[in-house]
């Protein structure tokens, strides 16, 4: 397989032009000409992730986040992603990335982190886009049976990887839970449509203390905030289940390396 045979089956998922206007998707690094055989999937271009591509002998590192979002002048190793870019062009592998248009796919982003929170059934988008009612951001579902809040963070921590954070939750912890919408990394953004939709439960991440405070107050649903790593890292198992159902005949590796920026609570 090549390269280019891979972006297609890629892109084919996840629309480049369905990104954000200030997102950077698509490929960093590589030619796309080039043999692919191990395809590792990661949340974060990071060192660490770098260092697991080069062990294993990965040819393409697929990852959620951007490496650089704004413009660079250097890519000289005297900066983290100036050694990490190097390092992946010295040993031939090459870098993709799938984010803002890998959350409004489907599935996309919020369908895998729904399914790892325990929700069934048909998952419509929090926010759909105005052209197609199937995709966009976040998604709401519900579970499988009534549920108060505290079994329902219960269940949804047992679901998503572990993090040093955990989950917080903002609400009675004895409050009913059915429909429940979720949405992986900062959903700040979202929550007054969270609260329109009706939900009982909004889960996301990176949640600050005013915003969640004053929704919480205002008789909104109950929030639960996960840390922002544990929200998108579901995803990579749809994304490589992905690549193997279109028949590209490449190995996949979804790294467990925990790249949260919060490494211990105390
Ligand atoms: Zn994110």
């Amino acid at each position: 397989m090549t390269l280019t045979d891979v972006i297609e089956v890629l892109e084919a998922a996840y629309p480049p032009g369905r990104a954000e206007s200030w997102d950077a998707v698509g490929l960093v690094g590589g030619d796309p000409a080039q043999e692919v055989r191990r395809v590792l999937l990661a949340v974060d271009p990071v060192a660490a992730v770098a260092e697991e591509a080069l062990d294993w002998g990965a040819d393409l590192i697929v990852t959620h986040h951007p490496l650089y979002l704004r413009g660079t002048t250097t890519v000289a190793a005297t900066t983290p992603k100036g050694r990490l870019i190097r390092a992946l062009i010295k040993n031939d592998v090459a870098l993709y990335t799938a984010h803002t248009n890998a959350d409004v796919a489907n599935p996309g982003v919020s369908d895998a982190l729904a399914r790892a929170v325990g929700l069934v059934g048909d998952l419509v988008p929090l926010k759909p886009f105005p052209d197609d009612p199937w995709r966009g951001l976040g998604r709401i579902g519900e579970v499988a049976e009534g549920m108060t809040l505290g079994e329902f963070a219960a269940q949804a921590a047992k679901g998503l990887p572990r993090t040093s954070a955990g989950l917080r939750v903002a609400g009675e912890l004895s409050r009913p839970v059915a429909r429940v919408a979720v949405s992986g990394g900062a959903g700040d953004s979202l929550l007054a449509t969270a609260a329109a939709a009706g939900v009982d439960v909004f889960l996301t991440a990176d949640l600050r203390h005013h915003p969640a405070s004053e929704f919480v107050e205002s008789g909104g649903p109950a929030l639960i905030d996960a840390a922002h790593w544990a929200t998108e890292w579901p995803w990579l198992d749809s994304a490589a289940s992905i690549l193997h159902a279109s028949g590209v005949t490449v190995e996949t590796r979804v790294s467990a390396t925990v790249t949260d920026a919060w490494t211990r609570g105390y």
